[in-house]
Order: C-alpha cells, then sequence, then structure tokens
C-alpha cells in the first residue's frame, strides 16, 4: 500500500513539474515575440554555441546555470563602461545603474534597453521567481527581484558569466 501511495505522490509531483515547465515555455515564446522579430534574432544550434562559449558561459546561458557567488568576473567590478550578452553581444546594462548587492553577483536596477531583456515565470526549484533572458539570443542572464534601490526599487542579480564588459 505504501508503495501504491508512493508511485502516485511521485506521478503527481512529475505531472505539476512538467505542468510547470510548460507554462514557463509559453511565456518565454510570448515574451520573445513582444520584444525582437524572428527575423532579428540570433540563434546557434547547440553545438554552436558549445564551441562559441566556455563551459561556464553555456552553462549559464544555455543551460540555465548559476555561478557560485563571488567568483564571477565582475560582481566587484568598479570600471565605468557597458555590459554586453556573452552569447551575442547585444548591450545589457551599464555601470551606471550598478550598485553594491552583497550577493556576490553583478546587480543593476535597470536594463540599458527594456527591449533588450526579456522576463519569464520561473517556477523551479520550488519557488516563484522572474527570470530574466537576453531577448536577442535567449541567453538565461539571472533572476530579477523585487528589492533594489531607487529608482527602479528593481534588482537585476546577472551572472557575470552571461556578460562581457566593454569599459568606456
Ligand atoms: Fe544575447
Amino acid at each position: 500500500m505504501k508503495y501504491i501511495i508512493g508511485f502516485f505522490a511521485f506521478g503527481l509531483l512529475a505531472i505539476s513539474c512538467q505542468t510547470e515547465k510548460e507554462v514557463s515555455v509559453v511565456v518565454q515564446k510570448e515574451m520573445a515575440k513582444s520584444s525582437f522579430e524572428d527575423s532579428t534574432k540570433v540563434k546557434k544550434t547547440d553545438s554552436e554555441w558549445r564551441s562559441q562559449l566556455t563551459d561556464i558561459q553555456y552553462n549559464v546561458l544555455r543551460e540555465k546555470g548559476t555561478e557560485r557567488a563571488f567568483t564571477g568576473e565582475y560582481w566587484d567590478n568598479h570600471t565605468t563602461g557597458t555590459y554586453t550578452c556573452a552569447g551575442c553581444g547585444t548591450e545589457l546594462f551599464s555601470s551606471e545603474t550598478k550598485f553594491k548587492s552583497g550577493t556576490g553577483w553583478p546587480s543593476f536596477y535597470q536594463p540599458i534597453n527594456t527591449k533588450n531583456v526579456a522576463e519569464i515565470v520561473d517556477n523551479s526549484y520550488g519557488m516563484r521567481r522572474t527570470e530574466v533572458t537576453c531577448a536577442v539570443c535567449d541567453g538565461h542572464l539571472g533572476h530579477i527581484f523585487n528589492d533594489g534601490p531607487k529608482p527602479t526599487g528593481l534588482r537585476y542579480c546577472i551572472n557575470s558569466a552571461s556578460l562581457n564588459f566593454v569599459e568606456d
């Protein structure tokens, strides 16, 4: 009996996870449509991404991984310049909107252009968060939280691995 209950519980869990994943994909497609037309998007095969990116860049951008806090290249970078997408070069964040969050990840209160990033509801790991991706190549960047500083009150918590930095 115990095994039967366990089996059903696992089945239900699997179904609910699947549903969240599907919802997330639908939202992603809607967001992608709203910001950039298909013709202007950067699309590459998995093997092209693998050969272009380093292991950590691939893990973050293409597999939605997260680098360990305080290990990335830019969390403590105070140089003036522009942060671009490590996947496709799109301008994402300015050093002017970077702030010290104490989290160990580069944190910004707004993107250079809201058109350049897409927001997706992320229900993974039992949490409801807002994922932020590059709107041009769909690369995973990080998450957005509501505990940022003025003027937006937002905190774009971004992986260094998904960024390149162009000094002014
Ligand atoms: Fe990109």
